[in-house]
Formats: structure tokens, sequence, C-alpha cells
């Protein structure tokens, strides 16, 4: 019997998580898939709005302010890489300034301290090579960028390390009330617990249903990107949004918390919550919406392309708090489309206290705060490497060329509290693989590691969980019609 299961290792399951392992009780996170941070969260642009956008009055807007505000304080406590470049909302017709003006008075209204509506030749001084054409821009000096999976993992590390359970690929099928609390069927049985909090994202809806009178539809939106080498000059500063549409926060270019150029991403509703296909119709789109920002953007240094999925509630604000019509200890944060990972902090702080306070559970004694993860090896100087390898020689193996991961630093991330379990897992904890040449030196060297790590086949290691294995055997023991 657990006091709490969360049901969903995203940035937001994660953030209550964490929260509730501040408190006495026995908790559970359970994720349908073989790591965290593998919907939204691992996906998105990683921008932590400052709070302008949302509509004032609603529990998007407040948290957004809020968790934004927590945001830089969070992220040094646990080591996660955070920078705050500032934004502009660009407008480029008269008509846009109507939109750009009702932004600021937004972030008037929503607490958000600095903003200003600036004329295009001010912005064009600030980022000479944004388009001429600008009109106007709101300038949003407090808008910062994070690692939105690095949270996530950091996250679910501080929750693991104050004893909350993670049971991976582990799906919540069907919600049951018992006489005390809740039964949660998974494909791995049955988890009975005093009281739950669903953050399943796309999937929330579906959970919502089975216990709510008041039915929910959460619509699953892609968002396709382009992501260019950090070896591509940056042209802009800060991030470039473009004004905002029905359909979200529109096209934006950005620089990432590790120095890569980001384009995107698309809006496009989609039958399938888990398609996170790229097309060349989505990117052609991204891409001419981008020109409009910055006509001379190129992207023959792409290195990768990928899609996130936003979950979409028709209401069109974070549902969140007690679900209506189910007895006690039925708790949900679902429908947390942007800006979720900039409120994701205040999401958990509210939610965890909330739970925890419905059962009457008393603050830990013993709460022991979790990192900073060591700086990376990338990020060392030349004395900090040498010593980093005085201390543990496997700092003198370099893995990944492109990023400079070291062979120290791969297997810390396979040993964290909730580590990395397939090849994506080591590349989002270490960066081994995000590279130029996407993991096409290192990921033979990764397998043997977690090999060694895990006592694995190499037959056996997935790049991303399921069947996504990327061997089949060996050469010499297949048959001559298998090779
Ligand atoms: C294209 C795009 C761009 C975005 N840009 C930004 C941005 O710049 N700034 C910002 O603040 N926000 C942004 N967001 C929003 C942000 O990514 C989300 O708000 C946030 O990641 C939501 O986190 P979550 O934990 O609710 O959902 P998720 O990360 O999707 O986590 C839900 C988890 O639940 C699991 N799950 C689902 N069903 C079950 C089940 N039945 N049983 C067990 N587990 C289950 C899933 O596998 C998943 O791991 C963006 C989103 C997208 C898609």
């Amino acid at each position: 019997m657990y006091d709490i299961i969360v049901i969903g290792a995203g940035v937001v399951g994660s953030a209550i998580a964490e929260h509730l392992s501040r408190y006495e009780g026995r908790f559970a996170v359970l994720e349908r898939a073989d790591d965290v941070a593998e919907g939204s969260s691992k996906a998105n642009s990683g921008i932590v709005h400052a709070g302008y956008d949302a509509k004032p009055g609603t529990d998007k807007a407040r948290l957004n302010t809020k968790g934004a505000q927590m945001m830089k304080q969070l992220c040094a406590r646990l080591g996660v890489p955070y920078g705050q470049p500032g934004a502009m909302v660009l407008a480029f017709s008269e008509a846009d300034r109507a939109t750009i003006e009702k932004l600021y008075e937004q972030s008037l209204e929503n607490g958000v301290e600095g903003c200003r509506v600036i004329e295009g030749a001010e912005a064009l001084k600030m980022e000479p090579n944004l388009n001429p054409d600008v009109v106007c821009a709101l300038h949003v000096p407090s808008s910062g960028l994070v690692s939105p999976y690095e949270l996530t993992h950091a996250l679910a590390n501080s929750a693991a390390a104050n004893g909350v359970e993670f049971r991976l690929e582990t799906e919540v099928e069907r919600i049951e009330p018992t006489e005390t609390g809740w039964a949660l069927h998974t494909n791995r049985g049955v988890y009975e617990c005093r009281a739950f909090v669903n953050c399943a994202g796309v999937f929330g809806a579906k959970l919502h249903n089975q216990i709510s009178d008041r039915k929910l539809n959460i619509i699953a939106r892609r968002g396709q990107y382009y992501l260019l080498d950090h070896e591509t000059p940056l042209r802009f500063s800060m991030t470039m949004f473009q004004v905002p549409t029905r359909m979200g926060k529109g096209v934006l270019i950005s620089p990432t918390t590790h120095g890569n150029l980001l384009v995107g991403p698309t809006a496009e509703d989609i039958p399938d919550p888990l398609d996170t296909t790229t097309t060349s119709e989505g990117l052609a789109d991204a891409l001419a919406k981008a020109r409009l920002t910055y006509p001379g953007l190129s992207v023959r240094s792409v290195i990768t392309t990928f899609a996130g999925i936003r979950a979409h509630e028709e209401g069109g604000d974070f549902v969140i708090g007690a679900v209506p019509g189910a007895k006690d200890g039925a708790f949900e944060a679902i429908g947390i489309e942007s800006p979720g990972l900039s409120a994701a902090p205040a999401i958990g702080e509210e939610m965890g206290t909330w739970a925890a306070y419905s059962l009457q559970l008393k603050r830990k004694a013993d709460f022991v705060p979790y990192g900073p993860m060591p700086k990376s090896f990338s990020h060392m100087s030349n004395r900090e490497r040498q010593e980093a390898y005085e201390r543990d020689h496997e700092y003198g193996r370099i893995v990944c060329r492109c990023e400079m991961v070291t062979e120290a630093e791969i297997r810390r991330a396979i040993r964290e509290p909730v580590g990395a379990r397939n090849i994506d897992g080591v590349k989002r904890r270490t960066r081994a693989g995000m590279g130029r040449c996407q993991g096409g030196f290192c990921s033979p060297r990764v397998v043997q590691i977690l090999c060694e790590e895990l006592g694995m086949k190499p037959e056996e290691v997935t790049k991303f969980g399921g069947a996504s294995r990327l061997l089949v055997g060996k050469l010499n023991e297949m048959q001559p019609e298998d090779k």
C-alpha cells in the first residue's frame, strides 16, 4: 500500500514526486516508458517563459509566473543547465502591434517584471540579424532557457535519492476506487494507494474520464524542429518569437542551453499521440516561418530534426487539482501544454503540498538535497580536467568526441538513482551522441559500457527501449541468408 502514487514521469510528475519526497510516507512513480522524460518533456523548446503570454487569472498564468521565478534557483541547486538571455516577440505588421501591446498589458497583470514595447529600430540595434521589416517588439529580459530533460532527470534523481520508487515500463490501464483508497491496474499488476496524482500528459484524459463525470478531451498537437550544430555561429543572443497564434506561441529561433540553435516548432493536431515523426512539409513550414524572423537562415548545419507532442486540453487552461466528481485522494495535473516546463517547479510544489496535506503527512527531518550534478568535462578548465582525471582515470577516456564526453560521465549516468538503461538515456544524461555525428562514432562504446554496467548482452541494448535494438547477432554465428 502506497500513500501517494504519481502516474507519469515527465517534468510535472517528477517535480511533484520530488516535492513529495520531503514528506514521511511511501511514494511511487509509475511510468509507461522505459525512462523518465519520454513524453513532451524531452522534446520542446526549452524556454522558461517569463509569463506574459497566458491569459490573466488562469492557473496557466499564475503557475507560469511563479515557476519561472523558481527556476533559476532550482537549476542551481540541481546543477541543471539554465540561462537567461531574454527574448523578443516580433511584430512584422502594424496589425500585429495590437497583439504586442496586449502581451505587454498581460505581462503587467501576470506580475512579470521588466517587459517593454520597443520600436523596430531598437530591436534591430539589439539583434542586428533580424529581418529589417520588424515593426516593433516586446522585449522580455527575464525569459530563460533550461535543458528540459536534464531538469526532469535531476528532479527524478532527487526524488529517488529520497526514497520515491520509480517503476518504469509500468502503464496504468485502469483506475478503480477501493475501500481504503485507489487501485491502479497496470500491465505489471495492481498498485494500491491512498491517493494518486495523474500526470500522464497527452494520455491524461483517458485516465481522468474513467473516474470523473466532467469529461475532458486532450488533443495531441505536434511540433517539429530543426536543431543546428553548435559550431554554427549564433545569429541571435536572445530567443526570437513571432506573435502568438490560436495554435500556440508560433515559430521561434533560439539558442539552447548547450549553444545549439533551435528552429521551430510547427503546430499540427494529429490523431496518434505517440507520432513523433517529422515530415518534409512540416519542416518546410517551420523554415519558411522562421525566415520571416531571419531571412538569411540556412539549415545546412542541421544535425537532427525532431518532434514533440503538446497535450492541448480544449478548455485552454491547465487541468490541475482534485479530480471533479471522484472520491477523495484523486488528483491530477494534466493538459499541461506550454508553458508547462516553465510552470513545473510551481506545479510540483503546489500539487505535492496539496496531495500530502490531504493525507496529513508530516514533513521529513532527513530530506537530503540532491545535487548539484558535477560540472561536465566539456565545461571544465584544463586544471579541473586534470583534477578530475586524478580522482578518476575514466575521465581520461573520451567516448564522444563531438561533445567531449568521458567514460566516467557515462558510467555515472548509468549509476544514477534513476539511471540510463539505453543509448538515448545515456545521450540525454551526458550528451554522448548529441553532436555533429549523432552517435556515429560513440554508439559502439556506449553499448559496451551499458553491457558492462547492467550485465546485458550487446544484442539486448536498445536505442530507446521496446524493440529498438541496434544489433541482431554476431556475423560469424549467423546463417548466410540472415547476413
Ligand atoms: C513542441 C513543444 C514545445 C514546447 N515548448 C515549451 C517551452 O519552450 N517552454 C515551456 O515551458 N513549455 C513548453 N512546452 C510544454 C512542455 O513540454 C510541457 O508542458 C511539459 O513537458 C509537460 O510535462 P508533463 O510531465 O505534463 O508531460 P509529459 O512529459 O508528456 O509526461 C507524461 C508522462 O506520462 C507517461 N504516461 C502516459 N500515460 C501513462 C500511463 N497510462 N501510465 C503511466 N505513465 C503514463 C508518459 O510516458 C510521459 O512520460 C512545449 C511542448 C511541446 C510539445
